[in-house]
């Protein structure tokens, strides 16, 4: 096995579990190459971890285990797969559609897979996993019994690493078109080829529920709506009216057909495909009121470094949500940027209320679900952040 040693002082990060080595670390790496297993030392010798090699990403290496006896060969990976399919084992009485592998979370730094029914989707993020894309399939493959494993490993973040963007069928029958999903009683239509993410936004599953318990009798508006999950949610939840909006004219097609796969009354439904930030002023000048305003925005700021900017567009949105919210209505807002702490994201909708002139009540504090761990040790993990707020 290849041996890195990283500079004097910088085994703190390592000794507290955290995964990522930054290549300023390291003082030598033994001519490492991408994919390559290092064994990680501290300068004066003591045993680190064990981690995949990443050769072209600044996170040069992610670690796999700290404890030195284990070896990392295909029993190892094998079992990290079925450990992390084993721990969602009672999320299937309720749901066919959830998260198998949640990457570093699940001690597998670079891998994601989601279920769709019997389908899987496999994601591969890091230089450090490429190579073993393959072996994790046929993994992922005996460990669910799934039909099909699907890869869509064409995230942004792969550039970073050095590699190319990939999407095809790996193993198992080809796909027949949309796959049906059916969570907790919603069912909707998924993309695998083309959706979102993976194609479905898994982790907003809980708070779709939510909305659903939130909506009797409420009209509701729902920004960035994607393929209409929390409108069909707040429909069947009891809503008046629904009023959704998203800029993707492909994606509010399928929340069309989502609402009819759920046999709710399309009358209750709007939609608009509009831009978000001019639809809700227009909504203001308008007048129009609301009982529940889901914001569910994609990553404004993806790192800390966009985070002055992203900052000013939540607090946008969200004093307009204020302002278009009926006196004892519901606001449930989200942040899913990693360059924004949870303590931030409540600063800005702090700021929004004030501005907008509202005592507003924090009544919630809402995040992703149980297939969605979050190690201790790994704080990035805990990317998706949410409030549900009530206009007094
Ligand atoms: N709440 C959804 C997921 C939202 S994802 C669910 O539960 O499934 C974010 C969505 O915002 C995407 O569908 C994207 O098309 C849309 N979007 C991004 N920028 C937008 C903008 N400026 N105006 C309207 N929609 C936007």
């Amino acid at each position: 096995m290849k041996k890195m040693i990283l500079k004097n002082g910088r085994e703190k990060s390592l000794l507290r579990r955290h995964p990522w080595v930054f290549s300023g670390a390291v003082k030598s790496d033994d001519d490492a190459k991408s994919g390559d297993i290092v064994e990680i030392f501290a300068e004066d010798g003591r045993f680190l971890a064990c981690a995949a090699y990443s050769e072209h990403s600044q996170i040069v290496a992610r670690a796999l285990t700290f404890e030195a006896r284990d070896v990392i060969d295909d029993a190892f990976f094998a079992a990290r797969v079925q450990a992390a399919v084993q721990r969602r084992q009672s999320l299937a009485a309720s749901t066919d559609a959830y998260r198998l592998i949640h990457a570093e979370s699940d001690f597998l730094p670079g891998v994601i897979a989601d279920r769709y029914g019997d389908v899987v989707v496999l994601q591969i993020l890091t230089a450090g996993m490429e190579p073993r894309r393959d072996f994790l399939a046929t993994a992922i493959q005996e460990a669910t019994g799934a039909r099909t494993v699907y890869e869509r490993s064409d995230a942004d973040v792969r550039e970073l690493e050095g590699l190319p963007v990939r999407n095809g069928l790996v193993l198992g029958d080809a796909l027949d078109g949309e796959v049906v999903i059916n969570e907790t009683g919603l069912r909707i239509a998924v993309d695998i080829v083309a959706g979102h993410k993976t194609g479905f936004y898994l982790d907003q599953r809980d708070n779709r529920a939510l909305v659903r318990g939130l909506s009797a009798e409420a009209d509701v508006l729902n920004c960035f709506c994607y393929t209409g999950g929390m409108s069909v949610a707040a429909l069947q939840g009891g809503a008046k009216a629904v009023l959704s909006i998203d800029s993707s004219g492909p994606a509010l097609e399928t929340a069309r057909r989502n609402l009819a796969l759920n046999g709710v009354d399309a009358a209750h439904a709007e939609w608009w495909e509009a831009d978000v930030f001019t639809a809700m002023r227009k909504l203001r000048d308008m007048g129009r009121q609301f009982d529940l305003i889901v914001l569910d925005p994609p990553k404004f700021a993806p790192t800390a470094h966009h985070a002055e900017k992203a900052a000013r567009a939540y607090k946008d949105i969200n004093l307009l949500g204020f302002k278009l919210l009926r006196a004892g209505g519901k606001l449930m807002t989200f942040s899913c940027s990693g360059g924004i702490s949870a303590e931030l994201f409540q600063k800005i909708v702090a700021g929004a209320a004030l501005d907008a002139g509202i005592d507003a009540q924090i009544i919630g504090h809402l995040g992703v679900p149980e297939d969605h761990p979050v190690s201790i040790h790994f704080p990035e993990g805990d990317y998706l952040k949410g409030l549900l707020l009530q206009k007094p």
